[in-house]
C-alpha cells in the first residue's frame, strides 16, 4: 500500500497526440522502478497551450514534454531555458522551477547518448539530412559533443543554410550547407550519416531518401531519427551494406530516460523502455 494518494504528475502536450508512444515508455519505466509517478498524454491545440502550461503549474506538475507543434511556441510561456536549448531555440522537456518551468531539449542529447555508446564522436565528419526541429537539436548537440564537421543537406535551402550557420557560429564544429540535388551523392569522407527528416515515418513506410545509394559505404555509421517504424528503408539498406546502424528507437528511449532523470533523479533501465515499445509494435 502506498503511503500517499497524491502521485507526482508529468505528461505531454502535442497535437496530434494519439500516435505518440511516449506515455507507454514512461509508464513502463515508472512501474519498473516503483515510482509513484503518472504520465498523461494530452492533446493540446496551439490556442490552448498557455492555459495548459498555467494549468500544469497550478496543479503542481513536476514537468512535461512538448512535441509538434509546440516546441518553439512554449518558450514564451516558461521562465527560462537550459544552455543547449537556448542555442537550439526549441525545447521538448519542461522541469518545474518555483511557480513556472525551465525548458530543456533532450532530443539531441538522447541521440548523442545513444550514438556515443556505439562510437567516439570526437573529430567525426557527419552528413545530416534535414533542418527541422529534430535536426536543429541533433546538429547542435553533435557539434557540442565534439564532431569536427557537419554537412547539412536539406530540401528547403533557407532552413538548411540557417542551421549550418547556427552550428558554425555557436559551436566549435565547422558546418556547411549542401543543396539536396537529385540522387545526392554522400561525400566519400563522411564517417556518419544521419536522417533527421521525417522520410520513412508511418504511414509512408517505403519512402526513401533521394540519394545515390552506391555512395553509401559499409564503413559509414548510419543513424535514423524515425522511430515509427524503427526498421526504415535507410536502416535496412545500411544493414545490407554492412554499416553499423542506430535506429530511431535508440534515440527515443534515451530521450525518455534523460527526461525521467531530469524529473525524478532516477537513471532508469533503458531495456524496459525499449521492450515497452517493441511490445506495442507487436
Ligand atoms: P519538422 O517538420 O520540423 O522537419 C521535417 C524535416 O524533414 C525538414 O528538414 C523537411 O525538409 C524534411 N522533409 C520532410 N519531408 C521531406 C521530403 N519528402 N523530402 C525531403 N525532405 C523532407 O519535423 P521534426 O524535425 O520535428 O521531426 C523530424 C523527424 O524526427 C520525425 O520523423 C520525428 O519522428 C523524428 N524525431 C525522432 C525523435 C526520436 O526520439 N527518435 C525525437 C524527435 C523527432 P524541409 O525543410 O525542406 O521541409
Amino acid at each position: 500500500m502506498t503511503e500517499t494518494f497524491l502521485s507526482e504528475i508529468v505528461g505531454s502536450f502535442a497535437m496530434p497526440a494519439a500516435e505518440n508512444p511516449t506515455v507507454a515508455i514512461m509508464e513502463a519505466a515508472f512501474r519498473h522502478h516503483g515510482l509513484d509517478w503518472r504520465y498523461l498524454n494530452c492533446e493540446v491545440s496551439p490556442q490552448k497551450l498557455k492555459a495548459a502550461v498555467d494549468g500544469a503549474a497550478a496543479m503542481g506538475w513536476a514537468g512535461f514534454n512538448c512535441s509538434i507543434p509546440h516546441k518553439i511556441a512554449v518558450i514564451e510561456h516558461i521562465a527560462g531555458l537550459g544552455k543547449s536549448a537556448e542555442i537550439i531555440g526549441a525545447v521538448n522537456t519542461m522541469i518545474a522551477k518555483g511557480d513556472s518551468f525551465v525548458g530543456e531539449n533532450t532530443d539531441g542529447r538522447g541521440f548523442v547518448e545513444a550514438i556515443s555508446a556505439i562510437t567516439d564522436l570526437a573529430g567525426k565528419k557527419v552528413v545530416m539530412f534535414g533542418a527541422g526541429g529534430a535536426a536543429r537539436a541533433l546538429g547542435v548537440e553533435l557539434a557540442l559533443a565534439g564532431i569536427s564537421e557537419l554537412a547539412v543537406v536539406n530540401r528547403s535551402k533557407q532552413r538548411g543554410r540557417d542551421l549550418a550557420a547556427l552550428v558554425d557560429s555557436k559551436t566549435p564544429a565547422r558546418a556547411d550547407y549542401l543543396p539536396w540535388a537529385e540522387r545526392f551523392a554522400i561525400p566519400r569522407d563522411a564517417e556518419m550519416v544521419v536522417n533527421a527528416t521525417s522520410i520513412g515515418l508511418y504511414p509512408d513506410l517505403e519512402a526513401k531518401l533521394d540519394i545515390d545509394w552506391s555512395s553509401l559505404e559499409g564503413n559509414m555509421l548510419v543513424a535514423d531519427g524515425v522511430h515509427n517504424p524503427p526498421n526504415t528503408h535507410l536502416i535496412r539498406s545500411a544493414r545490407d551494406k554492412g554499416c553499423t546502424v542506430l535506429d530511431g528507437l535508440g534515440m527515443l528511449v534515451n530521450v525518455c530516460a534523460i527526461c525521467i532523470d531530469l524529473w525524478t533523479g532516477v537513471r532508469v533501465e533503458k531495456q524496459v523502455m525499449r521492450d515497452a515499445v517493441i511490445n506495442l509494435n507487436g
